[in-house]
């Protein structure tokens, strides 16, 4: 039987009842097909249907930053501050993408300094991040960079977030900074000229735009503006999925107390809880042989940190997708497994964990978060060595000292690493840089690179990088390193030499 959608043998008269019925529906302005219709076709040999051609505003920019997310909100701001007309693309109605989704807490802003007795303290990602924590700690919307005083050799100091005031303040930020925020916005194709990026075309309720600018950043986590630009990428797909549980209705005090009595936690970390002082924000520890073999079964991490009395966050479900994760229909699955397996979660923490008898799920991203999606080359592929040498190169944008394999990966010292500038520009395209999940192809590389306070920093510099290319009317790779790294380091950027 045909259905409504199948145009069959009867294409015409199908396309109009077609068209028809979408006229009905209210639809037609909307998507465009009735107006178009003439030029719509079906495709008799593959029976497919092809789009009519279709012109579309245009709108112009210095910068275009792909994702407001971890990145993306500092690239943005890095642009704009550093005077680019601007525009931020997101497919979400709001910014702060993984931080607000999938994190722990931000990892992390210092050297590992106490696990490496002699080595001096020191606070290496500075700058938009930094400026960020201040903006959330005047809304009570972090712990401050709570130190740790268990589990130090994993993680120097916890910054435990207010996922909704960080949406909320990172949103403030980039509309007092002039960005153009387009949320509820889908990027959804580019525009190539040879090796030069033109154009993005982006799609929302107010329909399908065309978005030109200088110079691009893709920030998407993703890599799509890259692929659609016809960078060369690969989907290692090496890592689980997750979603992450806010649980509240929780008695920390009772939780805590339990771990006492269970061994003791195994990290710990003081810092501002509900509006006080020296309160616990992050604890760890055993809860038991019975607790840890059914988590096991549902790929249950609990690594807790809070910003507020009687709330828990992130308690993490994993899941490694059998297929790709570029595939919708391998995803559906994974977002349905990962559902069933957080309310088996928060049944165990019930079951099983003093504290929280009465808890519920509060919150949980919305849709499945990603350690990686697509890996984009770039004119440098930061190494395993590189990271655990602690190496720093002549065209560094940062300075970073986290490994998330800690203790077992360390970088050498406590000391930190530089990411290069050319680890950001996309091979093959003169106008377009990465930033964040997507870079760094060494699965213990990337386990480094990858973390929230690093992609901040990568953020910083290719939005300040695009701002100046835009200025200079250069390339990303004519841009003189001496320019960025003086307007780096006059906003704040430590650097290590
Ligand atoms: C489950 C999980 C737990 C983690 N835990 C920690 C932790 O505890 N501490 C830590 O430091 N790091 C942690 N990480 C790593 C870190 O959070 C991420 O690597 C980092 O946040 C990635 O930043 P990003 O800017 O690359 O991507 P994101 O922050 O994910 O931003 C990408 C943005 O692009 C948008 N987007 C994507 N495609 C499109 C499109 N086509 N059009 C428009 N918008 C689009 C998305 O909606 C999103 O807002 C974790 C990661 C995961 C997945």
């Amino acid at each position: 039987m045909a259905t409504e959608f199948d145009f069959g043998k009867d294409t015409a008269m199908k396309r109009r009842d077609f068209n028809k019925s979408i006229l009905m529906l209210g639809l037609g302005a909307q998507v465009g097909l009735v107006k178009e219709s003439k030029a719509a076709t079906l495709n008799q040999s593959t029976n497919g249907y092809l789009e009519p051609a279709q012109e579309l505003p245009v709108r112009k920019f210095d910068v275009a930053v792909a994702g407001a997310g971890t990145a993306g909100v500092v690239a943005a701001l890095a642009a704009a501050r550093n005077g680019a007309k601007t525009i931020l693309i997101e497919r979400k109605g709001y910014t702060g993408g993984t931080v607000t989704e999938g994190g722990t807490a931000l990892h992390s802003f210092y050297n590992l300094w106490k696990a490496f007795p002699g080595v001096k303290k020191t606070q290496v990602v500075r700058g938009i991040a930094q400026d960020i924590i201040d903006r959330l700690l005047k809304v009570g919307g972090t712990s401050g960079h709570a130190e740790m005083s268990k589990g130090y050799d994993y993680d120097s100091v916890c910054t435990a977030i207010d996922t909704e005031l960080y949406k909320l303040v990172t949103m403030e930020m980039l509309d007092e900074a002039g960005v153009f925020i387009a949320v509820n916005t889908l990027l959804t194709g580019a525009i190539s000229d040879g090796s030069r990026l033109r154009g993005a075309i982006i799609e929302s309720r107010s329909g399908r735009e065309a978005i030109y600018a200088k110079s691009f950043i893709d920030c998407s986590a993703y890599g799509d503006l890259a692929a659609f630009a016809g960078a060369d990428y690969k989907v290692p797909n090496d890592y689980s999925c997750c979603n992450s549980i806010g649980m509240a209705n929780v008695d920390l005090d009772g939780y805590v107390a339990y771990l006492k009595s269970n061994g003791g936690a195994n990290q710990v970390a003081h810092g501002i809880r509900s509006g006080e002082n020296d309160r616990i924000v992050r604890f760890n520890g055993g809860l038991g042989r019975d607790f840890r073999k059914e988590a096991r079964k549902i790929g249950m991490s609990s690594m807790i940190t809070t910003v507020h009395d009687n709330y828990l966050m992130f308690v993490k479900c994993n899941f490694k997708v059998p297929g790709s994760v570029l595939n919708r229909d391998d995803m559906a699955k994974a977002e349905l497994e990962v559902r069933k397996r957080q309310a088996r979660a928060v049944e165990l923490f019930r079951k099983y964990v003093p504290g929280c008898e009465k808890a519920f799920m509060a919150r949980t991203s919305p849709t499945l978060n990603i350690r990686r999606g697509r890996l984009i080359t770039c004119d440098y592929d930061i190494s395993h060595e590189d990271v655990i040498q602690g190496r720093h190169f002549d065209d560094d944008i940062m300075a970073y000292g986290f490994h998330d394999n800690a203790p077992r990966l360390q970088i050498k010292d406590g000391g930190t690493y530089g990411i290069p500038y050319r680890a950001l520009v996309v091979a093959g395209i003169d106008n377009l840089y990465a930033c964040g999940m997507m870079i760094t192809s060494d699965h213990r590389a990337h386990m480094s690179t990858r973390n929230t306070v690093c992609c901040m920093g990568q953020g910083q510099a290719a939005g300040t990088a695009a701002a100046l290319c835009a200025k200079k009317n250069c390339t990303s790779r004519e841009l003189p390193y001496a320019d960025l790294r003086k307007n780096l380091e006059k906003d704040n950027v430590y650097f290590e030499a």
